[in-house]
């Protein structure tokens, strides 16, 4: 005889372990993805990358580790290549280590070194691409656009956080993202890549954060953008001006999106079409690239995922480094807009095994952080200087005079 009631049960079990369980398996699952670090690929030599004969530089790829010291970089690089290992950032020929204070903090926040590296001009935490009194100041890219360069901002945050933000963006408080993302559109910045989809959205679309009816894809499309939302897009479009929103707020870093590494290429391809096509001229672009997360993994004191995302980055700064390499005009600078967490790395229970670590605190740090270069005239980014100091050498090195300027 057929018991009929044994499936009943069955079912009855496999629901109740289904509901009890599943929370506990989404986050081991998440955990397997986080400790996946199968996407990346270890440097096989420790030989740093040689210096071009070339002279003149005519791309700049800033690269922008957000809350990586010195100590984030080294875990990564011990994890992925052993003690004796390097990261592709890690091969640069030129370092040198950077000051990171704001107007108004020995701490800065990421408005405030933004704004630094951007337009060259300390500011309060907080602020974007003003100085203290809420005076605009140029930033490099808009300058380097102004000669008729192309420009791209990425980063796996909203486009319009922070870091982005100060490049191609004035405003008074790093929140007002719905602002942000207006002059993003308005500055025709050639490559726009990130998550924060909901700060473009009109406020009929249920997932919109903003409190009008703008929206700004649409105004995007008609000042000459293709938008796209999904790698198989991204791949497939042939514009001098992308618009790419790939999530309503930030990033996740993981599959389907693309990854940093993946957007960068694609940054750079549109970017040196872009400029074949510029009526002034100038050859040239400037590339932000920005590892935003690394900063949040430290935030939650997290060494996996600040492992994971620092990775994640030289990634993409290896994409970067193997354009410059081939190109021999292209300048390559490397760098982070501050410490966060305080980390420390330990010697761990046994020979062999990872560093254990020691965080410090959940914020930032006023610790200095490194910058490394590779490219011609990467030498001037060796030494002690400030985070200042790194758009002024570039407005240098492009013929970009005077700066820093406010904005006329
Ligand atoms: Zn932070």
């Amino acid at each position: 005889m057929v018991n009929r009631t044994a499936p009943a049960i069955a079912i009855l079990i496999a629901t109740l372990v289904l509901v009890n369980f599943a929370p506990a398996a989404e986050q081991s699952s998440s955990q397997i993805k986080v400790d996946d670090l199968s996407f990346y690929r270890a440097p096989t030599t420790t030989t740093p990358y040689p210096l071009p004969s070339a002279k003149k530089v005519r791309n700049v790829i800033l690269c922008i580790g957000d809350g990586m010291g010195l100590s984030q970089i080294t875990l990564a690089s011990m994890k992925a290549g052993g003690l004796a290992g390097r990261l592709c950032m890690e091969r640069m020929p030129v370092t040198g280590i950077v000051r990171t204070y704001s107007a108004n903090s020995k701490v800065t926040d990421s408005a405030a070194a933004g704004t630094a590296m951007a337009a060259g001009i300390k500011t309060k935490n907080g602020m974007i691409g003003v100085a203290p009194d809420g005076k605009a100041y140029q930033t490099v890219l808009e300058a380097a656009k102004a000669k008729g360069m192309a420009t791209g901002l990425v980063a796996t945050s909203t486009i319009t956080h922070a870091t982005p933000a100060s490049f191609a963006s004035h405003v008074n408080s790093r929140a007002t993202e719905t602002a942000i993302a207006e002059q993003l559109i308005a500055n025709k910045v050639n490559v726009l890549f990130g998550g924060g989809r909901k700060y473009f959205l009109p406020r009929s679309d249920p997932n919109s954060a903003r409190k009008d009816d703008q929206d700004l894809i649409a105004e995007a499309r008609q000042a000459g953008y293709t938008y796209v939302a999904t790698e198989r897009e991204l791949h497939s479009a042939h514009s001098t001006h992308l618009l790419g929103l790939f999530q309503f707020d930030s990033l996740t870093t993981f599959a389907p999106e693309p990854n940093l590494a993946s957007l960068t290429r694609k940054a750079i391809e549109v970017l040196r079409k872009a400029n074949g096509k510029s009526a002034l001229a100038e050859p040239g672009f400037f590339l932000m690239v920005e590892g935003s997360q690394i900063d949040w993994a430290c935030h939650d004191n997290d060494p996996k995922r600040a492992i994971r995302q620092t990775l994640l980055f030289d990634q993409a700064v290896q994409a970067a480094v193997d354009f410059a390499l081939q190109d021999g005009h292209t300048l390559v600078i490397v760098t982070a807009d501050h410490e966060t967490g305080g980390l420390t790395l330990l010697e761990g229970s046994k020979t062999g095994s990872d560093p254990a670590v020691r965080w410090s605190m959940k914020g930032h740090t006023s610790s200095p952080v490194p910058i490394s270069a590779l490219g011609p005239r990467a030498a001037i980014f060796a030494g002690i200087q400030d985070n200042t100091d790194i758009p002024r050498k570039i407005a240098g090195l492009l013929g970009i005079t005077p700066f820093p300027r406010p904005v006329q």
